[in-house]
């Protein structure tokens, strides 16, 4: 099965980036991450942690402040340069909660004056008022989860929303100063042909926005779509047209000034999620919430997923983390993950020179494989996929994992 879309965005190793990073901005730079847990309904296809009920969201932003300071010193005074809201749904939030958790932010950690601060949004939530409120609490960068500008799809996929109010809302927030915006969208949806999905990416280009990240459908363990095509009841894609619709997103989005800077994401120019890129460019960062995962540059940690849990744990001054500490292997690997989803693509030079004999043979040997069968190639000195490489980075990965 073709598969090249990670729907998790995975953990980044390289002193290249945190080096390129030093250098541009001239100090050590990190992120924050809030998870706020709660989605009204579940999407058809979502496997994410997040629960239904939202009376919980005072205790959750509660003990997310807590675990802010309680983990004050996690990022050793690197200076914060993104924030980022995501989730399960966070413009479930009242403003008041955004408000504490920056100012909480603020007072714990050294923040940078052009910091970016992302924040998830759900079209249905989205009013003038509420749009220009979050404006006012200072998030700069407004990312919609769109998915799709067909009713039919939105409805098969299980959104809130429909496809009235979008483009209202994206002028909207426009009008009040917003001019990061960035939208998602899904393609690969079974029973719909990639013209339905072509007028979708149309509609996204002509709301005249900053960046499109683009996914194709995957139908996980634990979502309503999976107990479907397990009872016969939906059908994967044909990979013809999966391929097609993936080819047609990048000559598109390529044609119309965005630039393919990663698997699933395209910008205009300056406009690269800066908080994304991070977690490819080795950039320390601290996710705060119920199943949210922090990385040092030495372990990773993940929080229980489970809120009330992650809730009573805080309270009770219990753990509320599993940490694991990175082998070099585990770097290396990582850094292949991260390195080959995006444009920038991994340094052969980078892998001689700071990982042992072993790693460097078995990576030499299975990249010769790639080079025959055109599914790498060398850009400015970096590997990168080939457009055939990117349809099957998943078997690629493999092969190169050292395990
Ligand atoms: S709104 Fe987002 S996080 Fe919530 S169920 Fe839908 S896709 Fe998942």
């Amino acid at each position: 099965m073709i598969n090249f879309c990670f729907t998790s965005w995975v953990v980044g190793f390289g002193l290249i980036g945190l080096f390129l990073h030093q250098l541009f901005y001239g100090y050590s730079m990190a992120g924050i991450y809030f998870h706020i847990p709660f989605c009204l309904k579940k999407c058809h296809y979502c496997d994410f942690y997040s629960r239904s009920d939202p009376n919980g969201i005072e205790e959750i932003v509660q003990s997310e402040i807590k675990e802010l300071i309680l983990r004050r010193d996690y990022l050793e005074n690197e200076i914060v340069t993104t924030i980022y809201f995501g989730g399960g749904t966070p413009s479930i939030l009242d403003t008041k909660h955004i408000i504490e958790l920056l100012n909480c932010v603020r007072n714990n950690f050294e923040v940078s004056n052009d910091c970016e601060i992302t924040f998830e949004a759900n079209p249905d939530d989205l009013s003038e008022i509420y749009l220009a409120d979050l404006y006012r609490c200072g998030i700069n960068r407004l990312s919609v989860g769109i998915q799709s500008f067909n009713d039919d799809i939105l409805k098969f996929l299980g959104r809130r929303h429909d496809s009235k109010k979008l483009n209202y809302i994206v002028d909207i927030a426009k009008l009040i100063g917003f001019d990061n915006i960035s939208i998602d969208l899904i393609f690969g949806i079974p029973g719909f042909d990639t013209l339905v999905y072509f007028d979708s990416l149309k509609s996204a280009v002509q709301m005249n926005i900053q960046h499109i990240s683009a996914y194709s459908l995957t139908i996980a363990e634990g979502t309503l779509f999976y107990k479907l095509l397990k009872n016969n009841k939906i059908s994967e894609i044909n990979e013809d047209i999966l391929v097609d619709q993936f080819n047609q997103t990048i000559d598109f989005l390529v044609l119309n000034g965005f630039e393919h800077y990663e698997i699933s994401n395209y910008a205009k120019e300056g406009y690269q999620s800066r908080h994304n890129s991070s977690y490819w460019n080795d950039i320390k960062y601290l996710g705060i919430g119920p199943s949210a995962h922090s990385y040092n540059q030495i372990s990773r940690q993940w929080n229980v997923s489970n809120s009330k849990q992650y809730c009573s744990n805080i309270k009770e001054s219990k753990s509320f983390y599993k940490i694991e500490y990175l082998a070099p292997e585990d770097k290396f690997n990582e850094y292949l993950i991260t390195g080959l989803r995006t444009s920038k693509g991994i340094s052969k030079k980078f892998i001689f020179e700071n990982f042992n004999d072993k790693i460097w043979h078995h990576f030499s040997r299975e990249l010769d494989k790639l080079f025959e069968q055109n599914l790498v190639s060398l850009v400015d000195e970096s590997i990168v996929l080939t457009r055939k490489g990117i349809l099957i980075s998943d078997f690629i990965l493999r092969n190169l994992y050292f395990v």
